[in-house]
């Protein structure tokens, strides 16, 4: 079982750790990491390593470490650092005391550099980056050695020691590993260890002006907090000779590295490179906006942990790359919010409609249920009043032939009031447009029941005129228009952004209970959908709420074709 109870799913990477456990590889002992670089905000590809990563440690008595990759200055921000810690705890793991940073090792990774140049194993080279891309080969040409590969072992020391002092220019010198310019695998071509950057790092300051490379760095950071299973996607595959190199030739505890394909989503871009260009270009307000595949765009958006926790279990862990559909994201989310979320009626189209043989001046309290999946969640009071307001689509005034809704002369249902028949339509003099219906109840079929039994064929939503709350209802589409959005022909993925991923109705009615909703509560809008309180832009006195998901589920529809 797992921290959050469901029973997950079993897969090769559990397989290895079994028979690790088995064989008393690590003495019994599970240690993971998730690594982020804070160089963004952590999106659901993420999601899918955290849940790994820390679920394992959870599942086998282990441990996880929240461990920041931050070896590129230049891109890394404490913003990014603050976000990362929330939307981990959010997705409901803990790290303990275990918060650590590559940049807390610096100075032992430093220390390993020098011992690797005592072994001859490394160099400090004077090439620049494209010098040293020129001589690296191709897939099938070998490479060259550098003409300061052979250097005396003390200046190798010397010049390593001016580097750390700040006396080259960034991309003068590099530190590289003494491998293998033959070697098949290019990562293993003398990779570079330390670059020169003077740059203001968030945490060490300008103490650094030579910063450790990633390949250099990952494997000693494993080692130093003793994790035994070193999770990483697929990309990383052709780096493990060279991430077992490094912890071989410095000769200290080594950890293995494993390799899962990473998650990729229909109508979504995943990295974080791409992320932060949608927000610096203004294509969406902010990392979190509720049409980002970030943690904080889907918490905003009104995704539950529950939801995403599943989504990962669901989705599985493999060796080989694919597409997962979003609508199965969707359908998780739909699974959980169904269970939890309170009905309530809204109308974000809202036609008025007048009851002609209603007392003026009566209100009555309706009784409501608020969630038929879950009678413990009780009911509440709804006011009918003789004005209210319908959803103008519920409406027609020529109905086509399966339109069961309202129409002139028809009878229909008004869910949890009464049975109300259409008698009168007002329109604009001038526009022609429909501005109000007037309408008959039938007093004795109060709280929607028939006494007769005589049955109407469709039940609408409404609210109450007199006591209604407005409301700003914020629709959101898939992000791009293409299910993979990489594919174009001119142009890169913003070409296929969606004109339409957001569209904001402003003058919503909704039941007046909703006043007392809190920043990020759910509900479900009877008819429309699941929907969520701003917590950002909702201020005192304006409501604001976001379509979570629509309530037609795409995904269960394809599982039951798959079934056919
Ligand atoms: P991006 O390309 O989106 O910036 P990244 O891999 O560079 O992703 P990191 O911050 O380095 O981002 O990632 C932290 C951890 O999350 C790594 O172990 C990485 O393998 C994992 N990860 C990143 N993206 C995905 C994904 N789409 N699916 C599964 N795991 C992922
Ligand atoms: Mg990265």
């Amino acid at each position: 079982m797992s921290p959050t109870g469901s029973a997950l799913s079993s897969h090769f990477i559990k397989e290895i750790i079994l028979e690790d456990l088995k064989t008393q590889k690590y003495q019994g002992r599970v240690h993971t990491r998730f690594p982020p670089e804070p160089n963004g905000y952590l999106h659901i590809g993420h999601a899918k390593s955290i849940c790994l990563n820390f679920g394992l440690a959870a599942e086998f008595q282990g441990l996880c470490n929240l461990r920041f990759d931050d070896t590129n200055p230049a891109k890394e921000e404490v913003e990014y650092v603050e976000s990362i810690q929330e939307d981990v705890k959010w997705l409901g793991f803990d790290w303990g005391d275990r918060l650590f940073y590559a940049s807390d090792y610096f100075e032992q990774i430093y220390d390993c550099a020098l011992q690797l140049i005592q072994k001859r194993r490394a160099y400090v080279c004077d090439l620049t980056a494209e010098e040293i891309r020129a001589y690296r080969g191709t897939l099938t040409e070998p490479g060259r050695d550098s003409p300061y590969r052979n250097r005396p072992l003390e200046d190798n020391l010397k010049l390593l020691e001016r580097m750390r002092a700040g006396e080259f220019e960034d991309g003068s010198r590099t530190l590289r590993a003494k491998i293998d310019m033959t070697s098949p695998n290019l990562n293993m071509r003398d990779p570079v260890m330390y670059r020169i950057l003077h740059a203001d790092h968030h945490r060490t300051g300008d103490r650094w002006c030579i910063y450790p490379m990633y390949d250099f760095t990952h494997g000693l950071c494993d080692s130093i907090e003793g994790i035994t299973h070193s999770i990483c996607t697929l990309e990383f595959e052709d780096h493990r000779p060279l991430y077992d190199w490094f912890l071989d030739e410095a000769g200290v505890f080594h950890p293995q590295q494993i390799e899962f394909a990473r998650l990729n989503l229909t109508y979504t871009v995943m990295s974080k490179r791409k992320l932060l260009r949608l927000v610096q270009d203004g294509q969406v307000s902010s990392w979190d906006d509720p049409r980002m595949p970030t943690i904080s765009g889907l918490r905003r958006r009104g995704y539950t942990p529950e939801s995403i926790r599943n989504f990962c279990d669901r989705i599985g862990v493999s060796k080989s790359n694919s597409v997962v559909d979003i609508a199965l994201l969707e359908h998780c989310l739909r699974d959980d919010l169904n269970k939890r979320a309170q009905r309530v009626m809204a109308v974000l189209h809202p036609l008025r409609v007048v009851i002609d043989n209603y007392p003026e001046d009566q209100l009555e309290e309706m009784e409501a249920v608020n969630n038929p999946e879950d009678p413990g969640m009780g009911t509440r009071k709804v006011p009918f009043s003789k004005v209210l307001y319908i959803e103008r689509d519920d409406f027609r005034e020529d109905p086509p032939k399966k339109f069961f809704r309202l129409a002139p002369g028809r009878e229909v249902r008004l869910r949890y009031g009464y049975f109300i028949t259409c008698v009168g339509v007002v329109k604009d003099d001038q526009t022609g447009e429909i501005i109000e219906l007037h309408c008959t109840y039938d007093p004795r079929t109060r709280g929607g029941d028939s006494p007769d039994g005589h049955k109407v064929k469709a039940t609408l939503h409404w609210v109450s005129a007199a006591r209604a709350i407005d409301a700003e209802v914020r629709i959101y589409e898939h992000l791009f228009l293409k299910s993979d959005p990489e594919d174009v022909e001119e142009g890169d993925f913003t070409k296929t952004l969606n004109p339409d991923s957001l569209t904001t109705i402003t003058s919503c009615k909704l039941e007046p209970g909703l006043a007392e909703a809190k920043p990020g509560m759910l509900f479900q809008f009877e008819r429309q959908g699941y929907f969520c309180l701003d917590p950002v832009d909702s201020i005192k006195g304006k409501l604001i709420f976001n379509r979570t998901v629509a309530l037609k589920d795409s995904w269960a529809k394809i599982e039951k074709e798959d079934k056919k």
